[in-house]
């Protein structure tokens, strides 16, 4: 079994209300030369959750967080020009990351949720909200 330590939360850093798929973001990953997507939960746009990689593989979405941590991504980010990093969750994408979020943490509860911004040496806008303070409580 891998040790959890962290729960991550991205965005896809796609344009605000453009739908983006496993298959999309799998492609993405590939083009990178990783062996097939990075994340292990998905949330599209209208709430849909996907897990398209098995919580006990390593996955790819965090350098120095990978090997303890899983990786859940919502789909969006940035505004609409694809130029800001935004807060874009929709209301069903934050009911479906909220649920997700209390059942991974029910399930690793000494895990720490927190945002891609939050991982040491991240210099990213990723996930565009402050998922630390907003999930402190569960
Ligand atoms: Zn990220």
């Amino acid at each position: 079994m891998r040790r959890i330590e962290w729960i991550v939360v991205h965005c896809t850093a796609t344009p605000e209300g453009r739908a983006v798929s496993v298959a999309d973001i799998t492609r993405w990953h590939r083009e990178r030369g990783w062996r097939t997507i990075g994340y292990h939960h998905v949330i599209g746009l209208n709430g849909e959750h996907w897990s398209p990689l098995p919580e006990t593989q390593v996955g790819n979405h965090a350098r120095g967080a990978n090997a303890n941590g899983i990786g859940v991504v919502y789909v969006g980010g940035l505004d609409r020009l694809a130029k800001v990093a935004k807060d874009t969750r929709t209301a069903p994408q934050k009911v479906t990351l909220r649920r997700l979020l209390a059942e991974l943490k029910a399930r690793y509860p000494n895990a720490q949720i927190i945002g891609h911004r939050d991982v040491p040496g991240t210099r990213k806008a990723c996930p565009s909200f402050d998922a630390r303070a907003e999930y402190a409580g569960l």
